[in-house]
């Protein structure tokens, strides 16, 4: 069998029916040597292709630009799968069993049509912000109830007029049936107010007052889409340094939105897929590399130490006219103050966030849900989804074998929700962290609402096994049979549904924190899977985390709870630890007591932790201002250098009975210090450091001698860790997954949680 063979899904709604899309597919891929099938479904196209990941890389990036003139794409999603070795290439027949149920389409960006009559003077719709047509505008974020007709969205309230009304009844015309069909004459509308509501201009003079304003120095909150975006100039210091202040967003980097895909080329690298993401009808946050970070135009306060931007283009007729008459980027960040829920009211924004915008550019179209900006990455290669929303939500990722109608509530970090039926999974939009009531109080309406919109009554509900979540508590509320799913399990179970992967396999879940089957706090597990469930057959040495919530927070706790285990309280002697030395003495008098006494200080194998403590160690960060910082300063230390090398460790098995295996860190810790001690470039033992633990990940792959390797959890964000994985795996002849569809971090618990049942044998571990 040939291994460079993978096997291409790609799953096409829009209008592609009857317009001889299923030829041109199959024409294409003759003529690119595929194998495969194509066919219809209830929803659109789906398309099964294989060759080597060039090829369908190529393939994939020319489906939009040739695709028939009258077909037009909404949505296009895709991810490499097992390959099945197919003989040849066939228009296959619908098979007119799955999908049958109404799916609600996600929020898609303007069409090129919609887009050349905005700029139209001689058009009605000239400069008008709500243009949309069949192919274009809101959906998810204006329906409320199924099926999706004018009645049941949010443009119940407006009357078409009698030229609109006439494009809705007319089969010929690109706005037939187009439920949010709108014109300056019967449709939404702007106004610009002031902070107390006042309103200070309306239509297209709302929106040049708000450029003017942008363009000196004040912060606009913008009603679009699925919520309201923040909004500076993204070039001006004191206006971003203001707006970071005011939202309590100390460092998080914030997302950009450029006025053209040749503006972004100018200060970012861009691969022919990643433009593909900006222009799609998704129109996601793309991370972009820098092109040089002395020569952008954009402020250093929007992505401080970062050597990526998050981009996304103009997607609303809002958007276009407002960056046509800008001119520069904007930071475009969501309408809220820190982790709560993105705001989606203007009466309700003016109260949120009044004390944050000088004025407040709203419309009359209420949006019925918040779905923030997704997020997007190129990794290996592949695109992986780090938040789904936007776009994306809630169209399901198909799942290989049918579970009963469950609903699985997530876990308690980046929520999501996830209701499943047949052989599929709907995952809701990123909802957020639970720590604050607006975030649970979307929570429920999130679930009720998809409830409601499917008429689903869950047969079996899924939560986390952390009995403090709120989700968990939320479940053991309400009537019914609930399961509950080990976090680390969930990850793992999440990464094989998406790749549909049958055991056996072997499961990598690294993270910050989940709760563990035993008490402790797990985040650096291995597992075996087999048909009958998961067993934890490797993890880190346990260590402990002094300060217990707080070491979370601070890498250099973490780093002296490592430490204690290795130097016990000679530890607190040692003048050479730069985390010792970020401490008063007295609290490191303290420390040392709640390190010998064992107070507030939980046992962890995290793997994320110790990517925190080597950030303390290296003198990178020592405390932090959002979940994953440390790491990913740590990970960008490396600067682009290439070190092959990576620092020793050990394996120990802990109980023979059951072939646990025991990794540990201390030779690499010990090593570390050294090499600081002797002045060693921070780059080199970042580099050397990331080689370590994917070293790790292929040593254990081979003791277990399990081919195909899976990985999940919060860490394989890091792009240095998983393309070194997935290459060192690689070279050794094993087969790793990882995420593409489904954040491997929590946003994709739900998911997993759901799959379990696919996996979960009754009675198993
Ligand atoms: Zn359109
Ligand atoms: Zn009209
Ligand atoms: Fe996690």
């Amino acid at each position: 069998m040939d291994s460079t063979i993978k096997r291409m899904r790609v799953t096409i709604r829009g209008a592609v029916q009857g317009v001889g899309f299923r030829p041109f597919i199959y024409r294409l891929a003759k003529e690119m040597g595929l194998k495969g099938w194509v066919k219809n479904n209830s929803h659109g196209v789906i398309i099964e292709a294989e060759a080597s990941e060039d090829i369908l890389r190529g393939f994939l990036l020319r489906i939009n630009p040739e695709k028939p003139r009258h077909a037009f794409i909404q949505s296009m999603e895709h991810s490499y799968l097992e390959p099945e070795y197919f003989h040849e290439f066939t228009i296959q027949k619908s098979d007119g069993s799955d999908g049958k149920t109404a799916i609600v389409l996600p929020d898609i960006a303007i069409c090129s049509d919609c887009l050349k009559e905005i700029l139209d003077p001689g058009n009605r719709r000239y400069q008008y912000p709500f243009t949309n047509c069949t192919n274009c505008g809101p959906r998810y974020t204006i329906i409320t109830s199924l099926p999706y007709d004018r009645p049941n969205t949010t443009m119940m309230q407006f009357q078409m007029c009698d030229d609109c009304l006439a494009e809705y009844n007319n089969p010929e015309d690109r706005r037939f049936h187009a439920q949010p069909n709108a014109c300056p004459k019967c449709g939404p509308q702007i106004e610009l107010w002031d902070d107390k509501g006042n309103i200070l201009a309306k239509h297209h003079d709302a929106l040049l007052m708000t450029a003017d304003a942008i363009r000196n120095e004040k912060i606009a909150a913008i009603k679009g889409m699925g919520g309201f975006h923040l909004v500076v100039d993204a070039r001006n210091n004191s206006a971003t340094l203001r707006l970071r202040k005011l939202k309590r967003r100390e460092e998080k980097p914030l997302a950009l939105m450029y006025p053209s895909l040749e503006m972004a080329q100018r200060d970012c690298l861009l691969s022919e897929l990643e433009k593909r993401l900006l222009c799609s009808p998704e129109s996601p946050i793309v991370l972009l590399r820098r092109n040089n970070h002395e020569t952008d135009n954009i402020s250093d306060l929007v992505a401080p130490k970062n050597p990526y931007l998050g981009v996304m283009l103009p997607y609303l007729p809002l958007h276009y006219i407002l960056m046509a008459e800008l001119g520069f980027p904007i930071v475009a960040t969501s309408g809220n103050i820190s982790e709560e829920p993105i705001c989606i009211d203007e009466h309700e924004a003016l109260s949120r966030l009044g004390e944050i915008a000088d004025m407040f550019l709203v419309h009359n179209r209420p949006i019925v849900r918040p779905v923030d900006d997704s997020i997007v990455c190129i990794m290996a290669g592949r695109e992986m989804v780090m938040r789904r929303s936007r776009g994306y939500a809630p169209l399901p990722i198909q799942i290989k074998h049918r579970i009963p109608k469950t609903l699985a509530v997530g876990g308690h970090l980046k929520n999501t929700v996830a209701v499943g039926f047949d052989n599929q999974v709907f995952v809701s939009q990123h909802i957020g962290d639970l720590e604050t009531l607006q975030t649970y109080d979307i929570f429920q309406k999130t679930i009720d609402s998809i409830n409601n919109l499917y008429e689903f009554k869950p047969e079996v509900m899924i939560s986390d096994m952390h009995p403090g979540y709120i989700s968990t508590k939320y479940a053991e509320k309400r009537d019914g049979k609930l399961n509950k799913i080990q976090h680390h399990h969930a990850h793992i179970y999440s990464c094989m549904a998406e790749n549909e992967l049958t055991p056996p396999a072997l499961g990598v879940a690294w993270d910050g924190t989940g709760y563990g089957g035993d008490g402790t706090i797990w985040g650096g597990e291995f597992f075996k899977v087999d048909g009958k469930g998961l067993a934890r057959i490797a993890y880190f040495r346990q260590f402990h985390l002094p300060g217990g919530e707080k070491a979370i927070k601070e890498p250099r706790r973490t780093a002296i709870g490592m430490l204690y285990e290795i130097y016990g309280n000679n530890l607190f002697k040692r003048d050479d630890i730069l985390s010792l030395k970020s401490f008063s003495q007295a609290e490191l008098d303290s420390l040392r007591v709640m390190s010998e006494k064992n107070i507030n200080s939980p046992l962890t194998s995290s793997a994320g932790r110790i990517f925190d403590a080597v950030a303390s160690l290296t003198g990178i960060r020592q405390e932090t201002c959002f979940e994953g910082q440390a790491a990913m300063e740590l990970e960008f230390a490396i600067g682009g250098i290439a070190v092959k090398d990576h620092y020793p460790f050990e394996s120990k098995i802990s109980s023979p009975a059951k072939n646990i295996y025991i990794i540990d860190w201390q030779p690499m810790i010990v090593a570390i210090i050294n090499e600081i001690n002797n002045n060693i470039d921070i780059r080199t033992i970042s580099v050397k450091f990331h080689n370590t633990m994917a070293e790790i990940i292929t040593y254990i792959a081979q003791v277990i001698g399990e081919k195909r390797v899976v990985l999940s959890g919060g860490c394989f964000q890091n792009r240095y860790l998983t393309e070194k994985t997935i290459e060192r795996l690689r070279a050794d002849g094993f087969q790793p997954y990882w995420h593409q569809r489904i954040p491997p971090n929590d946003g994709g618990i739900s998911l997993g949680q759901a799959a379990a049942l696919l996996y979960k044998k009754e009675g198993a571990e």
